[in-house]
């Protein structure tokens, strides 16, 4: 019988087969990495007999999607409710009968849209289930590992979805790395959802920008500059980040601002702005 393999590592879902993939090259690119004792994979059935979804508010219309134990990534996925429908923002790779009630209780899926493909997790099974398309750069479509007709590739630098809710494509952490505007969000200022294209960092006043997060490898000064001038030209105040607790609560555009500014110095040598010397 065939299944649908996942790997144990980034949490990406590859097409039914009757035996797992030789590799996963979403973990074999320098951005990700095997894990030790090498390439594992599991499955959906097998991830659903030891796992849940937790839900959660974020904040009026945003809820926290994540999974407990935590599996793969890490990440939590969003989903917004406006007044023309829910989008789910990033995905992660459990789907089981009481998340697709859960979800349908909150307005259902109007269609689901990823930052870069460390999440494509499950995304065909999430756009199945709610009958919702998916919507990818076409810059990233070499990563997908389970091509489906729900899949749908968007071009340029910009995508207005509904409600308002808008798709950038930043670039930098991949060439298609994109973020959410959502206009109705910090009660009306405005939230960014930003994957890990902004990554919210553990001092929330700043977020960083990076090639791999796992591997510490930066980004150049050229790309985090051009997407800190493309984030100052955006109205918002708040940034959630991709995991529990990593949001800039208020002043979003000043920090991102302030953090690329921080990182350039020290890619520079302006050792004195770090106190160095
Ligand atoms: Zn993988
Ligand atoms: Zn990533």
């Amino acid at each position: 019988m065939d299944s649908s393999w996942i790997c144990v590592t980034c949490g990406v879902q590859f097409t039914p087969a009757p035996r797992p993939p030789a590799r996963c090259p979403v973990c074999e690119d320098g951005r990700q990495y095997v894990g030790r004792g090498g390439q594992r994979w599991t499955t959906l059935e097998a991830l659903r007999a030891e796992h849940r979804n937790r839900f959660e508010e974020e904040e009026p219309g945003l809820t926290g999607i994540g999974t407990e134990p935590s599996f793969a990534i890490g990440q939590r996925a969003l989903l917004v409710r406006t007044p023309e429908g829910n989008l789910l923002w990033d995905c992660v790779t459990l789907l089981d009968d009481d998340t697709v009630r859960a979800v349908r209780e909150l307005g259902g899926l109007a269609a689901v849209a990823i930052s870069h493909p460390h999440y494509y997790s499950s995304m065909v099974e999430w756009g199945r289930a709610f009958g919702a398309p998916v919507h990818l750069h076409e810059a990233d479509r070499r990563w997908v590992m389970r091509p489906d007709p729900a899949l749908r590739f968007w071009s340029g630098d910009s995508l207005a979805l509904f409600g308002g809710l808008r798709l950038l494509r930043l670039g930098g952490h991949f060439p298609g790395a994109t973020v959410c505007l959502w206009p109705g969000g910090a009660g009306g200022s405005g939230a960014l959802l930003a994957g890990d294209v902004l990554q919210v960092v553990p001092d929330r006043r700043y977020v960083s920008f990076m090639y791999s997060y796992p591997n510490l490898v930066p980004l150049p000064a050229s790309v985090v500059a051009r997407i800190a001038s493309r984030v100052a030209g955006l109205r918002f105040d708040r940034i959630h980040g991709a995991w529990w607790g990593r949001v800039v609560e208020r002043d979003g555009r000043a920090a991102v601002a302030r953090s690329a500014e921080r990182y350039l110095a020290a890619l520079s040598s302006q050792a004195d702005e770090l106190e160095l010397d």
